[in-house]
């Protein structure tokens, strides 16, 4: 970042253009402030209140926005006084809200690494709208993958955060994120498709799945090489997982299999992280179950001709 940047640091992560605005002013929980005194005898500001976008503590719920504003003074110092605390009480915001807050707050936890390629960035979301079946052939169904974010984020929310997604506008960012990147998205516009598609991922693991993307002509492959692979496969914790796997979808059918309350969602995140060929061939030999009706509607209308005929 200081080596490319040349001191454009802002200009360079896309903050300064972005939707998701950084926050403005001073924010505290009034939570996080008590278990701090009890902690340390002292209060201060704390990172995870200036997720950019966010108003919310990941672990009690709505921040409080304080009147003072530091861009009259950029370099003064102000210490967070316990005094600012009183006649403050703590809403709940809704659960999603806090779901983003947790997510970007795990993000402030990852260690220093080689960001992803745009290239690889494009790779991991045309896999992950391949592997939902949001892509037939060449073609990423949008609206579809629209429909599933809004069953757990309204527009509402969406707009709340600057991120309403209109599917029909060329430019809208849900869109472009299944596209080809040729800019940095925002934390909370992965976080959103995270939290829908990959709800018990770790941004640690998302990040070293998207680094493993190996870009060729044939792209998609998975780092572990086929020898290693088999070796594994063998060992205890994938026939087992493989078997809980199979199970689940068996019973629900692969979309429903990765929401089952059964441990379905951790289950292929497992297997999507070390098994991957097994759970993609796995899940193709299992899945359209829409084609399979559409063929059986087509044969039985052919069917019908031919008895008319
Ligand atoms: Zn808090």
């Amino acid at each position: 970042m200081t080596g490319r940047s040349q001191g454009a640091v802002h200009l360079m992560l896309g903050a300064a253009a972005s939707r998701v605005k950084s926050p403005y002013g001073f924010r505290l929980c009034p939570e996080c402030v008590k278990v701090q005194l009890q902690l340390y005898g002292e209060c201060f500001w704390q990172r995870d209140w200036y997720l950019p976008g966010l108003t919310v503590c990941h672990r009690h719920g709505s921040l409080t926005l304080l009147p003072q504003r530091f861009r009259i003074h950029r370099h003064q110092f102000w210490p967070l006084q316990p005094d600012q605390l009183c006649n403050i009480s703590v809403s709940q915001p809704e659960h999603v809200l806090l779901s983003l807050a947790d997510l970007g707050a795990k993000l402030l936890q990852v260690g220093p690494a080689l960001s992803p390629t745009f290239a690889q960035w494009t790779e991991f979301y045309r896999e992950l709208a391949a592997d939902f079946g949001f892509k037939r052939g060449q073609h990423i169904h949008h609206d579809e993958i629209h429909h599933h974010i809004s069953a757990l984020f309204s527009q509402a929310i969406l707009e709340s955060l600057n991120l309403k997604a209109v599917i029909r506008s060329d430019t809208c960012w849900l869109k472009g994120i299944f596209r080809k990147h040729r800019k940095a998205f925002s934390y909370l516009e992965h976080g959103i498709i995270w939290h829908a598609l990959l709800p018990n991922w770790y941004p640690s693991d998302i990040l070293n799945c998207v680094r493993a993307m190996k870009i060729g002509p044939h792209c998609y492959k998975h780092e572990v090489s086929p020898d290693v692979s088999n070796h594994l496969s063998a060992s205890e914790p994938f026939t087992d997982k493989r078997q809980t796997w199979s199970i689940l979808v068996e019973r629900f059918g692969v979309k429903s299999a990765r929401e089952s309350i059964r441990g379905g969602g951790a289950c292929y995140a497992w297997l999507y992280r070390h098994d991957r060929k097994w759970l993609l061939d796995f899940n193709n030999q299992h899945k359209c179950p829409k084609l399979k009706s559409r063929c059986k509607v087509d044969w039985h209308r052919r069917d019908l001709k031919a008895v008319k005929g």
